[in-house]
Formats: C-alpha cells, structure tokens, sequence
C-alpha cells in the first residue's frame, strides 16, 4: 500500500490536520482560494514526470507529443479568456512571470516606475529587497489624499523620471484601476506599460473588473488567487513580444516547465470561462462590499473607502488594536487573516494598523450576502472584545457551525 498515510504517518498527519483547518476555518486572505477537484487532479498526474524544455513543437526533449497538447490547451484557453494575441503559460510564479517581463525588455539600471508596497504595491513591483529593486532605478507612486491611486502623481513622476517601464496593479488595493490613464502616461512619455492583474485576474476573466490586456504591453497573472488555479503565473501580450518573452522564461529563468501545474492551469482556464464562474465572481465583489459595509456599520474604517473588488484594508485604530494583534485574535476565533500596512502606517510593518479582507475563498465555499453579514459582525465582535474569552470561544463556534454547513470539499 503505498498510499501517504501508510508509506508516511508523519506527514500524512500534518496534510490532514491541513485540510481540517480549511474547513473549520473561514479564509479571508485576499490571495488564497480552494481549487477544484479537477485541478488537483491534474496536479497530482504523471504529468509530473515529465521534461519539456521548450515550447509545443520545439522541445528539447523526446516523448513531449501529449504534454504539447496539454500545454497548446492552456495557451489557447488563456488568450481566448483574456483576449490576448499571445500567452506563455510555464512561469512558476508570480514572481517569475514578473522578472520575465523585466528582462525581456530592460537592462540592468533602467528606470520602473512602480507602485509603492507601503501603499499596495507588491514586491515585485520595486521593493528594495526584491530583485526588482535591486537590478532597476526604481521610483514609486502610490495614492493621494482620499486614498484613491494619484494618477496626477504618476503623471507627474513618469515625466520627471522617463521610466522605460510603468508598472501598474497591486496587492492590496480595493477599487478599480484606470488602465486606459495609465496607457495615456506611458505612451505620453515613450514608457512600455506593464499590468501585473494578479489580485483582479479572476474578476477581470468574469467581466467584474477592466481587463488590462487591450491598454498594456505586458500583463502578468498569478493563476492561484481569483483565478482560482493551481499555484503559479502566466504571461500576456501581443504576438511581436513572443520571442523575448519565450526566452525570458526558458532559458532565462527558468528550466524545464511544470507540465503537471500546466495542465492544472489548463483545467482552471476552462472553469473560468463557464458561466458558474461569471456567478461567482458577481458573488465574491457583492460579499466584498456587503462585508465592508457591515464593517463600516460597526465602527471601523475601510481604507479608500469603499471596494470594488474582492480585496480591502480594514484601519483598525478606532479599536485600540494592531494589525498583529488582529489577526492573532480573529485566528483563535477560526477567521484567517492578514496583518497589512494601511497608508501611512504609524506602526512597524510587522505590527501594521490594518488587516486586509477578502472574499474569493469564503465565497467558494458557498458563503452568500447573509453569511458575509454575519461572519463581519462576528470579526466586529472580537475585535470590539479582543481579550474577552467568552466572545472568542462564542464567535469561534458561530464560525464553525458556518464552516460545517457549507463544506469545502467534504460535509465530514
Ligand atoms: N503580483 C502580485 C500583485 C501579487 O499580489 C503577488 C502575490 O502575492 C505576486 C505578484 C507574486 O506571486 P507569487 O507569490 O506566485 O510569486
């Protein structure tokens, strides 16, 4: 019997003491999801097995006849899902779709313009202790006054600083962003146009958020986050940018694909095209902001405002309670969380005055308007209560019950 449990208690036991944590806990974090059986299906496939170098057709390796279909699937779903000429579906993550795109067209001590991680950017977009900020002369931009992305700011910068590139998308920004600006400051100072839609990409697919993909020169994806894919990053744009970019990956950066994660991707992408999924990404915008607003109701503040999206940052000060302590407390009470910096973060970025909320994966899970008021009125209680015993054991169970009437993958 070769099964994990058998071949390997110890690790089998921690892999299900995983899967019970996702059903009795509900998952806030923004960037997490629940895939379906099918993805993990084709994930845990012999496609595992095998060497691919290179692309359909062009392999440096023999017996790739079956992976070329299996990757020509998932290239031909994702253009069609996004409208896009091109796509490359071997990045292993987010990250390195990113870097792809870097080194595809810049050199070492050119100029990004990218948004600030401070105000919601990701790493990835210049941070100094990412690679990003390391190779590039980076500049940033981040949102103005009411909290809305400074547009004007951007303006401003890429005149002043004739970025090669600006990059636009984030991590932890609730409303929508202006593609078509961006593209107008790009083009007005000879910038290429970089989209990194990870966050929305889902949302984008189901026509719940502006697809980038006609405004951008380069647009990047994880596949695991709205998308609802397994782990791992796409690229897309035009056909004349296929030859850099295909080599950017392999040799570049990469070696030999995922084929296994790949025909994951191509599951995920035909998933995303139904109409189950259009409902589905209705539903996570509608609980975002049935979720905000209950918050709002209940005295806290919601970073921009508003949401419209899957994501927002929830400023916690009003409650005399850090973003470490939140997300510690809300974790005894089997709600998942993150701590997140808000704008101007009077704390340390470990420590933070936020956490950030999002609804893909309780919304997976079947959580509709009536459960996201409930699940934010039980958040509102702990953390008006944070040292309150009996509240947390109270919500916890409140939770719990939730999580077993509307099971992951399993009622048991
Ligand atoms: N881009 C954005 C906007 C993200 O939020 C993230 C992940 O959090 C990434 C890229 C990086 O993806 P990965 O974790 O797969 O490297």
């Amino acid at each position: 019997d070769l099964t994990i449990a058998r071949f390997d208690p110890e690790l089998s036991a921690a892999m299900q003491a995983e899967l019970r944590r996702q059903e009795d806990h509900v998952e806030l974090i923004a960037s997490e999801n629940y895939v379906s059986p099918a993805v993990m299906e084709a994930q845990g496939s012999v496609l595992t097995n095998k060497y691919a170098e290179g692309y359909p057709d062009k392999r440096y390796y023999g017996g790739c006849e079956h992976v070329d279909v299996v990757e020509k699937l998932a290239i031909e779903r994702l253009k069609a899902l996004f409208g896009a000429e091109y796509a490359n579906v071997q990045p292993h993550s987010g990250s390195q779709a990113n870097q792809a795109v870097y080194v595809s067209v810049l050199k070492p001590g050119d100029t990004i313009l990218g948004m600030s991680l401070a105000h919601g950017g990701h790493l990835t977009h210049g941070a100094s202790v990412n690679i990003s900020g390391k190779l590039y002369n980076v500049v940033a931009y981040g949102l103005n006054d009411k909290e809305e992305l400074d547009y004007d700011e951007v303006e401003r910068l890429a005149r002043e600083h004739k970025p090669k590139m600006i990059v636009a998308g984030a991590s932890a920004y609730s409303l929508k962003i202006d593609w078509a600006r961006f593209r107008k400051i790009a083009d007005e100072v000879g910038a290429y146009l970089f989209v990194d839609m990870a966050h929305y990409a889902g949302l984008v697919a189901a026509g719940e958020y502006p697809n980038p993909v006609p405004f951008a020169d380069f647009v990047t994806t994880t596949t695991h986050k709205t998308l609802r894919g397994p782990r791992g990053g796409v690229i897309l744009s035009r056909a004349e940018h296929e030859k850099i970019l295909n080599s950017a990956i392999f040799p570049c950066l990469q070696g030999g694909p995922l084929m296994h994660v790949i025909a994951a991707k191509a599951v995920a992408f035909k998933e995303a095209a139904s109409p189950e999924f259009k409902a589905y990404q209705s539903q996570v915008r509608k609980n975002a902001q049935v979720m905000a607003q209950t918050l709002i109701e209940r005295g806290l503040r919601i970073v921009s405002g508003r949401t419209e999206s899957h994501v927002f940052l929830v400023d916690l000060r009003a409650k005399r309670i850090t973003g470490k302590e939140a997300e510690a407390v809300l974790g005894r009470a089997h709600i998942t969380v993150n701590k997140n910096a808000i704008p101007n973060d009077p704390e340390k970025p470990f420590v933070t005055s936020g956490i950030r909320i999002g609804t893909p994966a309780m919304t997976t899970r079947g959580f509709g308007e009536a459960e996201t008021r409930e699940l934010a009125n039980l958040i509102a209680d702990v953390l008006d209560a944070p040292q309150d015993e009996a509240v947390i054991g109270r919500v916890a169970d409140a939770v719990k019950a939730l999580c077993r009437r509307l099971p992951v993958y399993s009622a048991s």
